[in-house]
């Protein structure tokens, strides 16, 4: 199996002149998942973006590489291609695309010419994937997200991830507005590809509970743009049970948030 290394150093990353990240460090390796903690408008968002590509974002300082490789200097897809996936907290609309059709491009982006995946094989790897996340098979003839309920974009976003099978995942609150059914589910193909395919993970989470159900390996803590705490799993546990008051204080910061200040 493959080996592959994120490493993301002393990441800097404005929106519109204001400083949100302020030097992320963190190396994310095959097989590990590392959740990234933290309370609203902290920049946990804004550190998926920024790898991934969003042209929003602009990197002041630092660099992210992959296997060595600048992914700073690769276009979006280029960064898809190699490798890296981002379910996005607010998955958008993509009208006219079918989610079959969008799942099959993305697949054969992946691959060489004339190596493209044989419809046959990819609709019934398509349909075991929509049976093993309880979607229902229509939907992959519906335009790609359009019209989802809030659940049926991130189930949706797993799909991607489980037929894409990519060296790298980062997973934005993938939890958010998912019933513990569903969160049990997500969590379960998430699960299957982390074993089957030694998936390395950034998973980012407001709350607690998902970890129960997706172990992460490292847990770190962001405030006001910055990792403040790394643990193990235990720190999750603690956060559950104590909320992140007691990281403010040992900080002896107030506001968590980044983007307000001079
Ligand atoms: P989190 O995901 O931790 O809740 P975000 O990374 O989404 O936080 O946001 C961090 C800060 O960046 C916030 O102050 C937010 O208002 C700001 N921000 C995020 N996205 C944008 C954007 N597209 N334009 C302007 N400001 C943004
Ligand atoms: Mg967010």
């Amino acid at each position: 199996m493959s080996e592959t290394t994120l490493e993301i150093k002393n990441l800097h990353v404005s929106i519109e002149g204001n400083e949100i990240l302020k030097g992320i460090n963190l190396t994310i390796k095959s097989g590990e998942f590392h959740a990234v903690m933290g309370p609203n408008g902290t920049g946990k968002s804004t550190l998926a973006s920024a790898i991934m590509g969003h042209p929003k974002f602009e990197i002041t300082e630092g660099s992210v590489h992959l296997n060595g490789e600048d992914v700073l200097e690769m276009e979006v897809d280029e960064r898809a291609r190699a490798g890296l996936f981002l379910a996005m907290q607010y998955p958008s609309e993509i009208s006219g695309v079918t989610t079959s059709d969008f799942l099959r491009s993305s697949i054969n982006a992946r691959r060489e010419e004339g190596n493209e995946i044989s419809l046959m094989k990819f609709i019934k790897e398509m349909d075991s994937t929509l049976d093993e996340l309880e979607i229902d098979q229509n939907m992959a003839q519906r335009y790609l997200n359009e019209g989802f309920s809030g659940g049926e974009k991130k189930r949706n976003e797993i799909l991607q991830l489980m037929m894409l099978k990519p060296e790298i995942a980062i997973l934005d609150e993938i939890d958010s507005g998912l019933d513990i059914d569903a969160l049990k589910i997500v969590a379960d193909g998430v699960n299957k590809i982390r074993e089957e395919e030694n998936l390395g993970c950034l998973i980012i989470t407001h709350y607690q509970r998902l970890l129960n159900y997706i172990t992460p390996d490292y847990v770190h803590v962001i405030m006001q743009g910055r990792i403040v705490k790394s643990g193990g799993p235990e720190l999750a546990q603690q956060l559950e049970a104590e909320g992140y008051e007691w990281i403010k204080e040992e900080l002896g910061i107030e506001d968590v948030t980044v983007g307000q200040e001079a």
